[in-house]
């Protein structure tokens, strides 16, 4: 017999309740302690060590302690299938981490958030016939809904990411997404208000669900490639919300808490990211930018290169050099061999430092996480807003593998797709040296008059090779 404990306001708990639910106040902290580590590159791995263990303990707490409304614990035999399904996702979700390269982390972000999305439009789908009462029935059929749509809109967003899925643009999508709604607000009312005639209620929801799951792939197709990341954050906060409505079906405190915190950190990350862009979350649902309709403006005059030997020169006899890492950065995984050259011009005396912007490469904090795995002092990274008014005191900056976040169409080209999107004013400095493979574009899909400045000139190749050249004619100086 367990002991039982009152609190102040005469309600009854066993022991085991007030543990479950002080643990969940434990996860709660854990989770909210791993959220603020993380928003800073030296603590992020810490952090997230910490949001695990919150959520290690917020299920092994459940599967000892919970009991459904009679008082029975979980029975061995379920017990013993939601073991082998953590084991297996979790064996699974190890190896596909472990493998994805970084380049690809956003189509991972993507398809666990796909997953993440359809367990709580499950969940609430199952636990519909249920629950009773008009509120709990319409929390349950907008947490199916939302899971639903974050499901197949995070599938959708993921095939664009890989390229596997183009953008469909129509003006008629436009109305049918809002048809679409319509019909989503109108079935949860009839279901909700019992008013679904010959049609079993179950069947009704199943009709939302896939009118859900339309809507989600309606409402991605039309978006752009470059705007991906954005909306994977939006989808995100989507899903955190809907994670919450399915700890409101079961009264679960962990599982409302971590459901608002996911939803609350995707919408600020998703505001983040359109302010440092310069635009409005409408615009990028409907702006259509980066999808290959941005205006590309033709070539702009012509453009200077430098040999490996002139430009180890230039650098070892600077005083002051700024790296601009971008995707390129990524993609070549030019990050240990960067910051190895940056070793070697210390050594000579020349201050390094790096400009990151809050939107290089293709996840926000994407060139923070890629300099820390080199082991890139913190003190050397300095943010876009910082390094701006330093720049026209720097001898040479280099960009490695960036292109749109320096790109001045955004400073003086009204008509530019990334006018008014805040940039690492590169062509302020003395002199800019760019390393890219060829002239190929960015992720905008627009020219950069930086490319043709009279203080650029291009260092041809892939990042990682002209690098390592670089490095090896520095060390000969
Ligand atoms: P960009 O995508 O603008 O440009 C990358 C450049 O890297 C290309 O021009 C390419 O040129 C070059 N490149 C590719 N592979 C290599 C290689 N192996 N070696 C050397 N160079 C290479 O990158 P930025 O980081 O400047 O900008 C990021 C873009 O993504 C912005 O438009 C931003 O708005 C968008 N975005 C980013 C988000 C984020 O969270 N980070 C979110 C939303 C959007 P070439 O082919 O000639 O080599």
């Amino acid at each position: 017999m367990e002991n039982i404990l009152t609190t102040t306001d005469g309600i009854n708990f066993t022991t085991g309740e007030a543990l479950l639910e002080f643990s969940y106040l434990v996860a709660a902290i854990l989770f909210v302690m791993g959220l603020k580590l993380l928003s800073r590159p030296e603590t992020a791995r810490k952090g997230n060590i910490w949001a695990a263990a919150g959520m290690v303990l917020a299920m092994v707490t459940t599967l000892l302690l919970h009991k459904d409304p009679e008082g029975n614990p979980i029975s061995l035999s379920n017990a013993l299938f939601i073991l082998i399904a953590i084991a297996f996702a979790g064996t699974l979700g190890w190896i596909i981490a472990r493998r994805i390269k970084m380049t690809a982390m956003p189509q991972l972000v993507s398809f666990f958030n796909a997953t993440g999305g359809a367990a709580s439009a499950l969940v609430a789908f199952l636990e519909f016939p249920n629950v009773s009462g008009t509120g709990v029935i319409i929390v349950t059929l907008a947490g199916l809904t939302i899971g639903s749509i974050s499901f197949s809109g995070s599938l959708i967003a993921y095939g664009k990411l890989d390229g596997k899925v183009g953008d469909i643009r129509a003006s008629f999508m436009r109305y049918v997404n809002i048809l679409l709604l319509i019909v989503v607000v109108v079935i949860i009312v009839l279901i909700s208000s019992g008013n679904t005639g010959a049609l079993q209620p179950q069947a009704a929801a199943l009709i939302l669900l896939t009118v859900a799951v339309i809507y989600g792939v309606m409402f991605v197709m039309p978006i752009g490639g470059a705007d991906m990341p954005v909306v994977i954050s939006l989808l995100n906060s989507f899903t955190g919300i809907a994670a919450a409505m399915a700890g409101f079906i079961y009264n679960n405190q962990a599982m409302i808490l971590g459901g608002i915190l996911v939803g609350s950190a995707g919408t600020i990350l998703t505001i983040l990211m359109c302010k440092a862009m310069n635009r409005s979350l409408l615009n990028v649902i409907i702006g259509a930018f980066g999808g290959g309709a941005a205006a590309a403006t033709g070539e702009q005059g012509s453009i200077k290169e430098i040999t490996v030997s002139d430009a180890s020169i230039l650098l070892a006899y600077s005083q002051k050099v700024v790296i601009v890492p971008g995707y390129g950065l990524a993609v070549a995984q030019a990050q240990h061999i960067a910051s190895e050259m940056d070793e070697l011009l210390t050594e000579k005396g020349v201050e390094v430092k790096y400009a990151i912007h809050p939107v290089a490469g293709r996840m926000p904090g994407h060139m923070n996480v890629l300099l820390a795995e080199a082991d890139v002092p913190y003190d050397k990274l300095v943010e876009m807003d910082d390094i701006n008014p330093n720049l026209p005191n720097t001898d040479v900056v280099m960009v490695i593998g960036a292109n749109d976040v320096v790109n001045p169409a955004s400073e003086d080209d009204p008509s530019s797709p990334i006018y008014g999107m805040p940039i690492i004013k590169a062509h302020t400095a003395k002199n800019v040296i760019v390393m890219k493979r060829g002239m190929g574009k960015g992720y905008a899909g627009i020219e950069n008059a930086l490319f043709f400045n009279d203080k650029t000139r291009m260092l041809f190749g892939n990042a990682k090779d002209s690098i390592q050249k670089l490095v090896t004619e520095i060390k000969s100086l």
